[in-house]
């Protein structure tokens, strides 16, 4: 078994559920509109402003419709509000006049959508769909330099995406972005940028940065 596939099963023995942060309560057009919101914010902050947004737009057809203004005004708590407002009325629009309300299932599709990059699609192949994706984010990326899984000072996105897709390939189903989601939840109690606690850390037997100084 190789490193990542023994990181993935010890974080999953740490966190049994892999549950994604953001609470889109099963509508997988509200995972679009959220994972867009949550480019440099907080997952917790988003479920908050997501609270109002769906309350006032409660569908897609509604979103779709919006005004910009009312919309840049709920989503300002998220920053990048003047562009996020608009991809999200642009998103919207576009499930509704190109799919009929359904999230595409194939990451060339997803990648039309405005404000969808390869994190986003990953996020909803895996968590829609429980295809085969590693949401490459900014705690993925930090671990797989500190786990070792990447070269040195790697930090381009694509580049650690196919990686650790190879080096994932083994997991079935979900299984890749569970191991994504168990990253943010280890990322966030454990191993911060800037002070992992690796005294405590319940995988520190896999891993090569164990006790170094944070750079
Ligand atoms: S041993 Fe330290 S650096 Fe390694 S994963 Fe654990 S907390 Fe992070």
């Amino acid at each position: 078994m190789n490193k990542a596939l023994q990181i993935a099963a010890a974080l999953e023995k740490v966190y049994p559920e892999a549950l994604c942060a953001l609470r889109y309560d099963g509508e997988p057009w509200r995972l679009m509109v959220m994972a867009r919101l949550s480019a440099q914010c907080t997952d917790k902050r988003v479920n908050e402003v997501c609270e109002t947004l769906f309350a006032r737009f409660p569908t897609y057809q509604s979103l779709a419709d919006a005004l910009l203004e009312e919309v840049e005004a709920i989503v300002r708590p998220c920053g990048l509000y003047h562009v996020k407002a608009r991809e999200i009325i642009a998103e919207c629009a576009m499930l509704r006049d190109e799919y009929n309300g359904r999230v595409p299932d194939t990451m060339e599709e997803l990648l039309r959508f405005p404000g969808v990059g390869r994190k986003v699609a990953n996020l909803l192949l895996g968590d829609l769909y429980k295809l085969p994706a590693v949401v490459v984010d900014t705690h993925c990326i930090r671990l797989s330099g500190r786990w070792g899984l990447v070269p040195a000072g790697e930090k381009d996105p694509v580049k650690i995406e196919r990686i650790l897709t190879a080096a994932l390939a083994d997991l079935p189903g979900s299984g890749q972005s569970d191991f994504c989601h168990r990253i943010v939840l280890f990322g966030r109690e454990y191993c911060s940028a800037r002070a992992p606690r690796c005294v405590e850390c319940p995988i520190r037997a896999l891993c090569p940065s164990a006790d170094k100084e944070v750079k």
